[in-house]
């Protein structure tokens, strides 16, 4: 039996790994067992194959592979889109993984997700979430001065 999480692991394998290449069963359970290491049972890739298929993220080709015709497995454009979703949701949770404190405001603490506000001061580049907040830090930073009077 194999936990929940192992399978949502193998299902994501198999079609991060379909959206690289076309492949047949046998070239996908290889595949796979080498990247997550351990084997793949058939009895769990071909039904899941089987609803990628039903579903539009996959689609099945013959293929002459050696002497006989093989199936092989491809993404649809849907099933591209996918993928692609999925790569772009990795590579949004790495960066907010790996640079938690680049996008704070200096000023209020509140998280910067896009765009922000930079200027330079003391020689260094300081962010922002508004122009208001880089003000409000000047301000604290050096009171404003009088006006001297002519
Ligand atoms: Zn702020």
């Amino acid at each position: 039996m194999i936990e929940d999480t192992s399978l949502d692991m193998i299902r994501s394998s198999i079609l991060l790994l379909l959206s690289e290449k076309p492949l047949h069963g046998y070239g996908i359970m290889k595949e796979v067992e080498g990247r997550i290491g351990r084997p793949v049972n058939s009895s769990l890739l071909y039904p899941f194959l089987k609803q990628l298929e039903e579903t539009g993220v996959v689609k099945a080709i013959e293929r002459p592979v050696g002497k006989k015709p093989k199936t092989v497995y491809e993404l649809t454009d849907t099933g591209k889109e996918l993928a692609a979703r999925i790569y772009k949701r990795i590579a949004s949770m790495v960066s907010t993984a790996i640079t938690p404190d680049t996008s704070t405001c200096f000023h209020c603490g509140c998280k910067i997700y896009e765009g922000g506000y930079y200027e330079i001061i003391d020689d260094k580049v300081k962010t922002f979430c508004c122009s208001h907040c880089a003000q409000a830090y000047k301000n604290e930073l050096a009171p404003p001065q009088q006006p001297s009077e002519p």
